[in-house]
């Protein structure tokens, strides 16, 4: 498909001087964009600008209610649920289009929400296309079974979609998080509640209009925007949800099980936080590039990605040069105007998130660490922190031990393999990690002791749709992307026939 992308600074300025104005701030239920029950709002605001973009609907448990009765009768009518699953391939490649055809829109919404520069926005908005379009390619390729029985009966093993599941999702890559949670659920049949971040509602309501647009029917799938502790949590302690789909802190992910115990006992799955290391061992070839790789693992995205590389672990027979070569990259990664689309970070989420990246900065310099990079407060009304390095960091200190989610890299020292590998699992956290090295047996011994969702071996983030992305440990128990995502989203059901003789 052929849409011109805006080149320039002021192309983005001028687009979002246009968009600003006809925001869609309203709930999304049943088919249609309606204010919350109350009449409540709450303001979003750009954290590069402090300008205010939007009073957004703020729902609360009547919305919640009327949601979930909403969906819950599309699921019983069946006009999804029941659809041929090439039939709903057909309608979720048609959303895939017209993202395709509003993708800067869509982008610049991201941006302008939470401060993400807008060449990660639209990388996001990509991903989330590709997202849509391989999980609905998927959905008339997943079979059920049949079971190996003796000529007097037929076992079938039938997949069926869950019935009503919600899906709350955080801020850091509000629609590629959305899509991962969305395109399997509805692939599969279910009726879909979003519940976006507070802190970035606006694509997630855009993309219900490309929604309806694109066919799918009243009901089955609804946007609800507001805050965690009233409309998540109505969401999640509902009896007739019957699936938890969360990307999030490990602290709500834990809140999230107990209202699953506390109600119906729906399905959580938890995609939540980590502290991933990046081991780099002395035998890797080309330490400048791996040095700039490591920068861009921690500075992309400002660090506020589940699987920034925060810890990065180096061997001491190097680690001086090679410290040096990661502090060089980071000048060349500072923020800038994230709609300037030579900017490598933006701005911070809020006002909230930059003061608690600022005080493990505080703290990390007050248990001793050495600060070789950043660390300042960067003058301007936006919300920005430069990329900060700190070298000498110890398994006690806290910025080596809790998720910062911000431009915060931790550098410590290593001299044997054994203690990499025990320096990297000593963390609640495993949602990922990074290896580099070009010995083969060393790569293979050490990724299979590594105690994490997923191993990049001689990259940083890499994997495509084709492969699962999730966490062990405290970071979750949920696979996102690849097949095993769809079939997370449906019910095994066992049908066992006699047969006459
Ligand atoms: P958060 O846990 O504060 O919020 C996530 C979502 O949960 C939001 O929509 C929020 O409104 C909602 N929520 C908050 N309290 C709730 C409650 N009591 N009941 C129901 N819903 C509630 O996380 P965040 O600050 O939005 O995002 C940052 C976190 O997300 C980080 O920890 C990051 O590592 C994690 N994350 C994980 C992944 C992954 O795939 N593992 C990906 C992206 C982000």
């Amino acid at each position: 498909m052929n849409v011109t992308i805006p080149a320039t600074k002021a192309d983005w300025q001028a687009l979002a001087e246009t968009l600003i104005p006809c925001l869609e701030s309203r709930a999304f239920i049943d088919g249609a964009f309606v204010d919350a029950t109350s009449g409540e709002t709450f303001a979003t605001v750009n954290p590069a600008t402090g300008e205010t973009l939007a009073y957004v609907a703020s729902c609360d448990a009547a919305d919640a209610e009327l949601a979930v009765s909403c969906a819950r009768a599309a699921h019983a009518r069946g006009e999804w649920a029941r659809l041929a699953p090439g039939r709903r391939k057909q309608t979720l490649l048609k959303l895939a289009e017209l993202m395709e055809a509003h993708q800067h829109e869509l982008a610049l919404l991201d941006t302008l929400d939470m401060g993400k520069p807008i060449s990660s926005s639209l990388g996001d908005i990509n991903g989330a296309i590709g997202c849509l379009r391989y999980t609905a390619e998927g959905i008339d390729k997943v079979y059920g079974e049949v079971a190996p029985t003796g000529e007097d009966s037929l076992g079938l093993v039938l997949r069926e979609p869950l019935g009503v599941v919600a899906a709350i999702v955080p801020w850091n890559f509000p629609l590629m998080m959305t899509a991962w949670k969305i395109a399997p659920a509805l692939a599969a049949g279910n009726s879909v509640i979003l519940k976006p971040s507070e802190k970035s509602p606006l694509s997630a309501l855009r993309l219900a209009s490309l929604a309806r647009e694109a066919g799918i029917p009243r009901g089955v799938f609804q946007v609800l925007p507001g805050f965690g502790h009233t409309v998540g949590k109505d969401l999640a302690l509902s009896m007739q949800v019957d699936c938890l789909a969360f990307t999030g802190s490990t602290a709500v992910g834990k809140q999230l099980m107990q209202y699953a115990g506390q109600s119906n006992l729906k399905r959580v799955y938890l995609e939540c936080g980590g502290k991933s290391p990046n081991i780099v061992f002395a035998d890797c070839k080309n330490l400048g590039q791996v040095a700039r790789h490591a920068a861009a693992a921690i500075f992309h995205n400002q660090g506020e990605v589940c699987i920034a590389g925060s810890r990065l672990l180096v061997e001491n027979a190097i680690r001086k040069e090679f410290v040096d070569k990661v502090v060089e990259a980071a000048k060349t990664m500072q923020p800038g105007d994230p709609l300037d689309p030579q900017s490598f970070m933006g701005a911070m989420v809020d006002e909230a998130q930059y003061r608690r990246v600022l005080d493990y900065i505080e703290q990390g310099r007050e248990e001793g660490a050495r600060l070789r990079s950043g660390g300042q407060v960067l003058e301007g009304p936006g919300l920005f922190i430069p990329p900060t390095i700190f070298d000498g960091v110890t398994p006690a200190m806290a910025i080596s031990r809790e998720e910062i989610f911000g431009p915060v890299l931790a550098v410590f020292g290593f001299d044997s393999e054994e203690e990499a590998v025990a320096m990297a699992n000593d963390s609640d956290y495993g949602l990922a990690a990074g290896l580099w090295s070009q010995d083969i047996d060393r790569i293979m011994r050490v990724a299979r002791r590594l105690q994490s969702g997923q191993v990049f071996v001689n990259n940083w983030a890499g994997p495509d749709m084709t492969v699962p992305f999730g966490g062990v440990k405290q970071s979750g128990n949920g696979r996102d992307k690849s097949l095993h995502a769809l079939t997370e989203y449906t019910e095994l059901k066992t049908v066992w026939m006699s047969l006459a003789p």
